[in-house]
């Protein structure tokens, strides 16, 4: 029964366009009624009715320890205290600064912000501003926050909702746009020989997480690396959902190719609204006040989100995490690729993401996912729910598993999946 949830959406949707503060939580996407949620602990969610669901979707990917962890929560609690907002310069900024600098290949300075997209957003009139030139690639599918002129053939909740491209966005802004599809090297050659001097980057999820997991093919992120180094464009990876999620330095350490700016948001801010953007310093140092590209944040940096952050790094970087997690998913995602075998379905994952796309054939674009069967997607996204199981509302969108997962949980999740698509 989720009967307080569906009196909840009906409240809500009187005062908030939707009933919600974001799209894809409506659940429009498979034609369903929105849980509100109440709590959650390690990896269990429990909404407003007090069903207990397994949460796949953890918040999109931040909760990489799982939900409320002790040591973030005690953190925090002790820094709720002193106060919450100074707009004033805090030593735990430079700390979290350090920690990010120290950590990812690409940064040796950082600018924190409070959001992926206000990230994104900087980092690419950054590189406008480094390069002095305008456009931008970007792929289709790809996500970059609800920036603009980056809402182009993009994924997430657009793809979710059969958006193209938004009403509000002048044509002006998206021609400075280039989306090309994912892993075509061809492609991306066409359009440097094209505009050769015009591209100051091109913005990548190394691997995008925003259609659903898709993995770049062998040699097309070194590829990016070197037709951007070539043509004096920068690359940019968007690694705000992959930051922490791989390993400790992200994507861009696992495959080792470094990017001249990168984006980072969720998983550092440890539950709170944070995100970064950083580069080496001679990109760095345009920024205001060292430089002129201005850029500011009345809550950037602020106190309870860097402390949930430095704590949360804190325990990624504890021996054996990576492995420990990277291990245990790779058994699940074994096992849910054996049960899932001749039933049309494909698994695409990244060490601890996946996704479950109903499709009959490899994934390795936004071409390739938009021929997935959405009607049995909303099936068997409905049936798990009422099993307890909490996978992401959308077919493009990506699942995670947590530190707080539990062998208990995957068996348990593996067993009610079997059952389902035994159906199939
Ligand atoms: C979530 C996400 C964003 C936007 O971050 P918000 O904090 O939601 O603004 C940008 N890029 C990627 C790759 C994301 O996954």
């Amino acid at each position: 029964m989720i009967d307080t949830s569906i009196l909840e959406f009906a409240k809500a949707k009187k005062y908030m366009p939707g009933g919600v503060n974001s799209p894809v939580r409506s659940f429009k996407g498979i034609n369903g009624d929105p849980l509100f949620i109440s709590r959650a602990k390690g990896s269990k969610l429990y909404d407003v009715d007090n069903n207990e669901y397994i949460d796949f979707c953890l918040s999109w990917g931040v909760h990489i320890l799982g939900h409320a962890p002790q040591s973030v929560l005690k953190a925090v609690e002790d820094a709720l205290w002193n106060g919450t907002s100074f707009g004033m310069p805090t030593p735990g900024e430079t700390e979290l600064a350090k920690l990010i600098s120290e950590i990812v290949p690409s940064i040796e300075q950082v600018r924190l912000v409070n959001s992926g997209t206000e990230a994104v957003m900087s980092a690419v009139r950054l590189a406008r501003a480094f390069t002095g030139k305008k456009k931008i690639i970007k792929f289709d599918g790809g996500y970059h926050g609800h920036v603009d002129h980056l809402l182009v053939s993009a994924g997430s909740g657009l793809a979710t909702l059969g958006i193209s491209s938004t009403p509000g966005v002048p044509e002006e802004f998206v021609q400075q746009t280039i989306s090309l599809p994912f892993n075509d090297e061809l492609q991306v050659f066409e359009a440097f020989a094209k505009y050769k001097d015009e591209i100051a980057a091109i913005i990548v999820e190394p691997v995008p997480a925003n259609m659903g997991v898709v993995l770049p093919k062998e040699g097309f992120l070194q590829f990016l690396r070197n037709i951007t180094k070539q043509y004096n464009s920068l690359l940019i990876f968007d690694e705000v959902i992959t930051g922490f999620r791989p390993k400790i330095g992200g994507a861009q350490s696992y495959f080792g190719i470094t990017p001249d700016i990168t984006t980072l948001g969720k998983i550092i801010g440890g539950g709170f609204p944070i995100g970064a953007y950083g580069a080496n310093k001679e990109i760095m140092r345009l920024i205001a006040p060292e430089g002129n590209v201005y850029q500011a944040g009345t809550l950037s940096g602020n106190p309870i989100a860097v402390t949930a952050g430095i704590a949360s790094l804190k325990r990624l970087e504890t021996p054996l995490f990576y492995e420990t997690l990277n291990h245990k998913s790779r058994d699940f995602i074994f096992w849910l690729k054996e049960i899932t075998k001749n039933k049309g379905i494909v698994i695409n994952s990244f060490q601890s993401m996946f996704t479950i796309f109903f499709n009959e054939n490899e994934i390795h674009n936004f071409e390739d996912v938009k021929k997935s069967d959405l009607a049995r997607f909303e099936l068997f996204f409905k049936k798990s729910v009422n099993k307890g199981l909490l996978f992401s509302p959308s077919q493009f969108e990506a699942n995670f598993i947590s530190a707080a997962h539990l062998p208990e949980d995957l068996n348990k999740t593996l067993d009610i999946v079997f059952q389902i698509v035994k159906t199939f």
